[in-house]
């Protein structure tokens, strides 16, 4: 082979290499301009694509009772996060929206939008998967696996774990949500978001991927619970889906 044929080649393989490296860098610049150029706010791992329309109840309205009374879960699903979701797309609409994007990329630059999309993007969304994240009561309901030696890591015990949300949730003032999140760090944290904030918000105190939400807002426990928030969190327990936490773990 002649020297300037190997050059050539050379060459190639040296202009593909910098045509990569240049798309990459433009491709991380996108990135870096959707989540408005603060790397915290960066969208992460485990992208869920949720879609703007509510998904059918996985379960029927009486099958979480006693936990979780019939009517309450009718009014909540029909009513409640219905609502989210009509007025998400109204407000998508109105404020240019692409609603065939999943919710996630919406939730990731949300102080880029309206107080009624944050709302209303933040309600439906968390109502989505807080009704994955439970099922019919069950015995000895618990996280197995590498889930369950994550949360022995990070918490000490299941117990323990179970009490430090637990305390989290009730005293969560007003309305709003107790989160167990993986943050940036892939860390297993716990925290709370007032109204329908979360962790995949760019304006939120606390930051990461949600693996189980926990509404404590009055209309998910008032008809049966009235004032006693903490009966419903401790009862809250035997329903949760540990098998749908451990997906969403799994995909992070
Ligand atoms: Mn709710």
């Amino acid at each position: 082979m002649k020297h300037t044929q190997i050059k050539s080649r050379r060459d190639f393989i040296k202009n593909t290499a910098a045509g990569t490296a240049a798309l990459t860098l433009g491709f991380a610049s996108l990135q870096s301009l959707a989540g408005n150029g603060n790397k915290q706010n960066k969208p992460m791992s485990g992208d869920f694509n949720t879609g703007f329309d509510q998904q059918p109840l996985p379960y029927k309205y009486d099958a979480l009772e006693d936990v979780i009374d019939a009517m309450t879960m009718e009014i909540h699903y029909t009513k409640h996060a219905a609502a989210y979701a009509k007025n998400l797309k109204d407000a998508a609409k109105a404020e240019g929206i692409d609603i065939t994007k999943p919710v996630e990329s919406v939730l990731a630059e949300i102080s880029r939008y309206s107080a009624k999309v944050r709302n209303n993007a933040g309600g439906h969304y968390n109502h989505e998967m807080f009704w994955q994240s439970m099922r019919p009561k069950s015995a000895k309901n618990a996280p197995t696996g590498k889930l369950l030696a994550e949360i022995e890591s990070s918490f000490t015990s299941f117990a323990s774990f179970k009490e430090k949300f637990s305390d989290t949730a009730k005293n969560r003032f007003g309305s709003g949500w107790a989160w167990l999140y993986v943050d940036a760090n892939k860390g297993l944290k716990i925290g709370s978001t007032p109204n329908q904030d979360n962790p995949l918000m760019n304006i939120s105190d606390i930051k990461g991927n949600p693996l189980l939400g926990l509404d404590v807002w009055e209309h998910a426990y008032y008809l049966k619970y009235q004032n006693k928030r903490p009966d419903y969190i401790n009862n809250w327990w035997d329903v949760v889906n540990w098998d749908y936490v451990q997906q969403r773990f799994e995909k992070i």
